[in-house]
């Protein structure tokens, strides 16, 4: 088979290329080698090399198509997957095998031998019947001693292999606990966009301007910046709202760059604009919309002086943004999973953006027009029918009583809380890392203070040193399943090599702990085809059939579908004014309040500590905490570091390069500095996941009353040189 060489970094066409890489240069930052991506193209198959196709895992949001040369059984390169709807790879992906094979791998159950608490943990291996022998034992011994809810079933990443059927197996066990890493990312977005009716139609063809609000997908989703570049040629109109200068802002035509947590005060400001200036679309308001005549009074205090001496916007820049996105119809917003919710405000702040798609009568009415639904398969974990009777067990309710009516999953971001309390007593937790919350020691406590938790993982990391038994689990190259829909494509991935030692995947392990529990009829006796076949049914095709297509079925779109106008809100419009939120006891509106952490609201503070600190961003070549061990990946970016402004370093006596301690109310950390105009004047930005300079030692934990979700994007700290 010949086919032409491999280029890596072809994925643009070379005048959108130069053109991109000329926009990435100019930033000041550039984009790191680690933000290359690579399209797919012809290859040259050595003798004996065979292409299998599977999904790349090395991140939680690109689900891209890959494709694993393999020669005698093992693995040799990697490429994107032709003609499949989901890519291109960025260096993550190219790096994969260095995952596949690193010699840290766990790859047999253990259990532990030493006492929790102990310096390092010890283990012994054991047999998989063993390891699930006693995790079923230990958790029916919860069960029965103090209630089936009393065990948390939580999912970290990688997501989807593991979501779903954690889900159905907590369920099935009988307990509502079930929680997710979205506790702390994306979900307060969907819960925000969820109590108003509608989030934004995004990027699409038709698309004039659109808004990148906190989204640097050069970064982020290296997989959509092509789209951003396409749509930067067509001329789309754009505009940034960030702190930073990232790499995307380059392809900006208006840049806002605002102080972090402001968000609110920004889009109440632009909202302004667009009503008073009568840009706003009457008829859409007058029928879709509840609260618009409240909504209206409330912004006129948001003129553009008092948002640019709030926000740092200059009031110009904001009208004219405001006029620019509601006079190129339609349009989209686009936001980050987590940017403008990392915040004490996050989900008013979130609303008030979500808004500016109603004023501007571009979010589609559900049910107004026929529509083709979305391709999708049969949900396993039954939650419609299994969650309900277990609602009141739920250890979330009481204190995040807005997340639990729309989440199916727990806020779980009180753990520690819930464990002290005796609320929660055992854990099954699946890719966790407890890092990712603020105060972090005290859900590492709590992980170990529970009477029984058991782990999987790729590896032995800091969290399943907190366990009693650990699983190997296997990574999407080495398992079945499960099925990925791309557009209109349905995928089952096989394994693309044999696992290493005993790593199992996933659904394999999890529906044979099932049987170890006598649940075996729940969960198809352990059969994983029969499950997926299934999951499959509603799409009329079966497991086997679709394991023959090795690129995948497409399946044909069927008859628009029409129902019911209207959003699913308790008055069937967009919610200028939630009324869920007023029946909970908050403001309606999408009310604007100050970070409690900053230079405004805490003046006193500020004096000792001038910086704005912002965390949480995504590097290109880092999933969190993930990857720090790759060594390709570590070799683009080998040590922890703090974002700075040249003026904030100036002041500081630091330079490039140099050690700096980031100091907060609580504690202090020592990185890199990074002296760069990717920094704003007095905000720095410090990456996180790192065990050497841990980040969420020094973060607060205040979190958002509505959504739960920690403000990792506006404390204060002092930076000075080590
Ligand atoms: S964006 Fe990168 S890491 Fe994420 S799935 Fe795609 S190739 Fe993998």
């Amino acid at each position: 088979m010949r086919h032409k060489p491999f280029i890596p970094g072809r994925r643009l066409d070379r005048r959108t290329f130069l053109k991109a890489s000329g926009v990435l240069g100019a930033a000041g930052a550039g984009l790191l080698p680690g933000a290359s991506t690579v399209r797919a193209a012809e290859t040259e198959i050595a003798a004996g090399e065979e292409i299998r196709r599977s999904i790349c895992d090395m991140c939680c949001i690109g689900r891209c198509g890959i494709e694993v040369l393999v020669k005698e059984g093992r693995a040799t390169r990697v490429q994107p997957f032709r003609d499949y709807p989901r890519g291109p790879i960025c260096v993550k992906g190219q790096s994969i095998l260095l995952q596949l094979y690193h010699p840290d791998r766990l790859q047999y159950p253990m259990k532990r031998t030493n006492p929790k608490g102990s310096a390092r943990a010890a283990w012994q291996r054991i047999s998989w019947d063993e390891a699930l022998d006693t995790i079923a034992e230990r958790l029916d011994g919860i069960r029965r001693k103090y209630g089936a809810e009393k065990v948390l079933f939580y999912a970290g990443d990688p997501k989807d292999a593991v979501r779903p059927n954690l889900q159905r197996l907590a369920l099935k066990f009988g307990s509502p606990n079930y929680g997710t890493e979205s506790s702390v990312c994306h979900r307060a977005t969907v819960l925000a966009t969820s109590l108003n009716g509608a989030g934004s139609a995004g990027l699409t063809p038709d698309t004039r301007a659109v808004i990148l609000w906190a989204q640097n997908p050069a970064w982020a989703m290296a997989c959509e910046m092509e789209r951003l570049v396409q749509a930067k040629e067509r001329g789309v109109k754009i505009i940034d709202v960030d702190p930073r200068l990232a790499p995307t802002t380059k392809l900006a035509d208006i840049h806002l760059q605002l102080r972090p947590g402001t968000d609110g005060a920004l889009a109440l400001g632009m909202a302004r604009v667009i009503i008073n200036e009568g840009l706003y679309d009457e008829d859409f308001v007058r029928d879709w919309t509840r609260g618009f005549e409240d909504f209206r009074d409330y912004v006129q205090q948001f003129t553009p002086e008092k948002v640019e001496t709030i926000t740092g916007v200059a009031a110009g820049k904001l009208v004219a943004a405001a006029r620019m996105y509601a006079s190129n119809l339609p349009t989209g917003w686009i936001t980050s999973a987590a940017s403008t919710v990392h915040h004490w405000n996050g989900c008013q702040n979130h609303r008030a953006i979500s808004a500016m798609t109603a004023l501007t009568g571009t979010v589609a009415v559900p049910g107004m027009e026929p529509s083709i639904p979305p391709l999708s398969f049969r949900d396993i974990t039954d939650w419609k029918t299994l969650l309900p009777p277990l609602r009141d067990k739920r250890a979330d309710l009481k204190d995040f009583p807005v997340w639990e009516q729309f989440v199916q999953e727990i806020q779980v971001n009180r753990l520690p809380e819930y464990v002290g309390e005796g609320t929660l007593r055992a854990g099954l937790f699946v890719g966790c890392n407890y890092r990712m919350w603020p105060q972090d020691h005290l859900y590492s406590k709590a992980i170990r203070d529970m009477e029984f938790a058991a782990g999987a993982d790729f590896w032995l990391t800091p969290t399943m040193e907190l366990m009693d038994i650990a699983l190997p689990a296997a990574t999407s190259l080495e398992r079945l399943g499960p099925i990925a829909i791309a557009e209109r494509t349905v995928f089952l991935p096989q394994p693309v090599v044999r696992p290493i030692g005993e790593a199992r995947g996933d659904m394999e392990w999890m529906w044979d702990l099932a049987k170890h529990m006598g649940m075996g009829a729940d969960f198809w006796n352990g059969d994983i085809l029969a499950t997926l076949d299934w999951q499959l049914e509603p799409l009329g095709i079966q497991a086997a059939d679709l394991m023959k297509e090795p690129k995948g079925m497409v399946i044909p779109p069927g008859k628009p579908q029409s129902g019911k106008p209207g959003f699913k809100t308790p008055s069937g419009k967009f919610e200028l004014k939630s009324a869920v939120l007023e029946k909970a006891g908050f403001d309606g509106l999408p009310v604007y309040r100050e970070p409690p952490e900053g230079p405004v609201a805490a003046p006193q503070m500020a004096g000792k500590y001038p910086l704005i600190f912002n965390t949480g961003s995504r590097e290109p070549m880092y999933t969190h905490s993930r990857h720090r061990n790759n060594p390709r990946l570590r070799e683009l970016q080998p040590d922890p570091k703090v974002d700075i402004h040249p003026i904030d370093a100036r002041a500081r006596g630091i330079q490039q390069g140099e050690d700096a301690v980031v100091e907060t109310s609580a504690g202090g950390i020592t990185v890199k500095a990074n002296i760069t105009h990717l920094a704003q004047p007095g905000v720095v930005h410090v990456y996180h996941g790192w065990p050497q300079a841990d980040v969420n030692t020094i973060t607060a934990r205040t979190l958002d009353p509505i959504s739960g979700f920690p403000a990792f994007k506006s404390q204060l700290c002092q930076v000075r040189k080590a």
